[in-house]
């Protein structure tokens, strides 16, 4: 109940951490989390200077430990998706460092089995089968797939189309194209499609897939079969660019410009569910084309979600603590 009242005072911005594992072969073990609690209460302490100072102590709507399986998660979101079904527009992104968890999370490992399945496919197939299995309606559901790079956007699912402006009213992304799911195995169909037009932007440019935002949105259109009155929602996944703060006096060029999007775009994000949390009259989603583009499923009657990744590293320490305090502003 107080949970619900707090959640109503926030509006409805939700915020999960999650901890990545230690990957096999990695020698240093020492771990930036010293505690996790059942409430969502996480403590960080730095391995290096295991201190009072070092210690910091945040609080969200759930945290999950490295051992926390694909499905635990999903468990906890799949009420959410599910929502769409009934007429909400619902967001869902992940935010962390590059290496954190953020594409393990929303898509799972590269030709992972079903079980590894990230919230990407789980969401497209639930929606899919529970919109075939009500009787009282009739939907359609439909996926777009882009990516955001240095402020322009392009269709992954059309041989990487760049797009031109975007409109800010409605969930569709003008021009970008749109792929029926009507059969379950549309699902795999479609998201490797958009992923292998990732994966070949990444080779032409060395690990581009960290430093773009990638969107995956499935609309749902619904038709009441008792008195033909309809419904239009939708929900959009995003695997954001990595949040690491690069040291300007190290890059320079297209690396540099590559930075300032990235940290433009973020800030953006950052100020608009801000904005949102304090109930502000103004939210300046037109900052970036990251908020234009997710406008629809932000704020108003939209349900928001960010998924917190940590790479539990003491080398990353630094970083943890920017994303932590990122997602603490909004939570
Ligand atoms: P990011 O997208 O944030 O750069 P990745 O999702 O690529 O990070 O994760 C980095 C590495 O860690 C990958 O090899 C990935 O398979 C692995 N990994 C991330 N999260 C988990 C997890 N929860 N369980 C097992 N391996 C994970
Ligand atoms: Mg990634």
């Amino acid at each position: 109940k107080l949970h619900n009242e707090i959640q109503e005072l926030k509006g409805n911005i939700r915020v999960y951490c999650r901890i990545r594992p230690f990957l096999p072969g990695q020698k240093e073990r020492q771990s930036t989390v010293d505690y996790i609690g059942e409430n969502g209460e996480l403590i960080v302490v730095n391995p290096a200077k295991p201190g009072k100072e070092s210690r910091r102590s945040f609080k969200y709507n759930k945290v999950y430990g490295p051992h926390a399986t694909q499905a635990e998660v999903y468990g906890d979101i799949q009420q959410l998706v599910q929502s769409v079904l009934d007429g909400y527009n619902v967001c869902i992104f992940a935010y962390g460092q590059t290496g954190s968890g953020k594409t393990y999370t929303m898509s799972g490992p590269d030709k992972g089995s079903q079980e590894e399945w990230g919230v990407n496919y789980r969401a497209l197939n639930d929606l899919f089968r529970i919109s075939q299995s009500r009787s009282t309606y009739k939907y359609e559901v439909g996926v777009q797939m882009v990516e955001i790079y240095n402020e322009q956007v392009r269709d992954l699912l059309a041989n990487d189309q760049t797009l031109g402006i975007l409109s800010t009213a409605s969930l569709a992304v003008p021009d970008a194209n749109m792929h029926e799911v009507s059969e379950p195995s549309d699902v795999m169909r479609i998201m490797e499609i958009g992923f292998k037009n990732r994966a070949r932007s990444t080779t032409a440019m060395n690990e581009r897939s960290s430093r773009s935002h990638s969107v995956v949105t499935i609309h749902v259109h619904g038709t009441d079969l008792k008195n033909g009155g309809s419904l239009n929602a939708g929900l959009h996944l995003v695997d954001l660019a990595g949040s690491e703060r690069i040291d300007r006096a190290e890059v320079v060029g297209d690396r540099l410009k590559e930075a300032q999007h990235i940290n433009k775009s973020l800030a953006a994000l950052g100020d608009v569910i801000f904005s949102l949390s304090q109930k502000s009259p103004h939210v300046p989603f037109r900052n970036s084309k990251l908020t234009q583009l997710l406008q629809a499923s932000l704020g108003g009657q939209a349900k928001t979600l960010m998924l917190v990744q940590l790479n539990p590293e003491a080398a990353s320490y630094a970083e943890s603590l920017s994303t932590l305090k990122f997602a603490e502003r909004v939570s």
